[in-house]
């Protein structure tokens, strides 16, 4: 039998059947708390610093003081991994409020939790890479950040889970979300891209998405490529005629999206731009990071 996986809880490393929080605690009962999913690869954990500012920007916005330095949870984190002794590898780190009462208040909740689980990555089957999947526009929109910031990488992810549920019920992997004014916003879980006359464009982060990582990755690629990229303002229209597009997130790394709301993107195949930054996002995860050991 394989070796139970280690889950670093509050300062220890517990095996994963034991790695247990209380029912009390304010991330289960309001999903008061933030998170972040981080990636390993080849023994490097990609991004890893840009992961950490996000999280402690994200707790502090929500008025949650995370107990350990940053430097101190990036060593949790190595230490998981190598415990755990994984070199490829999906990180979720999660940091929710604490035990408290039955109240909203947070101030009540003395002492967060902090958990971060290191596992082996699901990938999408390889094939969908090569394919490109379908999506279809969604009714739910995505929080207006005048109600909840999509900035903030927060455990109440039902907004989210919403949109995915009518992707689900459409037969798509994935739904495409729209801002309130109805503009182009962002995946249920990742970023989205389209590529028109040689040129990137994608929502600007005001927009009311998450400000992703991997898409400030595919952005600096794709200038040293010589690929303009521009942020900017988009409708369903321009998706719909766009020559590609593609989704970003840490966990579906790049994935091309052919078609949308029955309309099909380009070719219906997955684009030579789309398919040069899969390349050349695959190289760079494997050559830069944090070494694990
Ligand atoms: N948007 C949402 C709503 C997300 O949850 C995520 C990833 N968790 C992303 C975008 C992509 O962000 P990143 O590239 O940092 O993983």
């Amino acid at each position: 039998m394989a070796e139970e996986l280690l889950v670093w809880l509050n300062g220890e490393l517990v095996p994963k059947s034991q790695a247990k929080v209380s029912v009390f605690d304010h991330g289960f009962l309001y999903g008061d708390g933030v998170f972040e999913g981080i990636r390993a690869y080849n023994g490097k954990v990609f991004m890893l610093d840009e992961h950490l500012d996000r999280l402690y920007d994200s707790a502090k916005s929500i008025w949650l003081t995370i107990p350990l330095t940053k430097e101190q949870m990036r060593d949790a984190i190595l230490q998981t991994l190598r415990a755990n002794k994984l070199r490829d590898a999906y990180i979720r780190v999660v940091v929710s409020r604490g035990e408290g009462d039955l109240g909203l208040d947070p101030r009540k909740c003395p002492k967060p939790n902090i958990v971060i689980i290191t596992d082996r990555i699901e990938l999408f089957p390889e094939e969908l890479y090569e394919r490109g999947i379908e999506m279809v526009t969604v009714s739910v929109r995505r929080n207006s950040p005048q109600a909840l910031n999509p900035n903030i990488k927060s455990l109440n992810y039902l907004n989210n889970i919403l949109a995915k549920i009518e992707a689900i019920n459409a037969g798509k992997p994935e739904g495409l979300m729209l801002t309130l004014d109805g503009y182009v916003a962002e995946g249920t879980g990742e970023n989205i891209f389209i590529v028109k006359r040689g040129e990137l464009f994608t929502p600007p982060a005001y927009m009311g998405i998450l400000k992703g990582i991997t898409r400030q990755v595919v952005m600096k690629l794709a200038q040293e490529e010589g690929i303009p990229v521009h942020e900017a303002v988009l409708t369903l229209h321009d998706v719909y005629i766009a020559d590609e597009c593609f989704l970003t997130g840490t966990g579906a790394e790049i994935i091309p999206v052919v078609k949308l709301d029955g309309r099909v993107i380009g070719d219906g195949v997955p684009g030579p731009i789309t398919k040069t930054l899969i390349q050349k996002f695959r190289q760079y995860t494997q050559q830069v990071g944090v070494p694990i050991e």
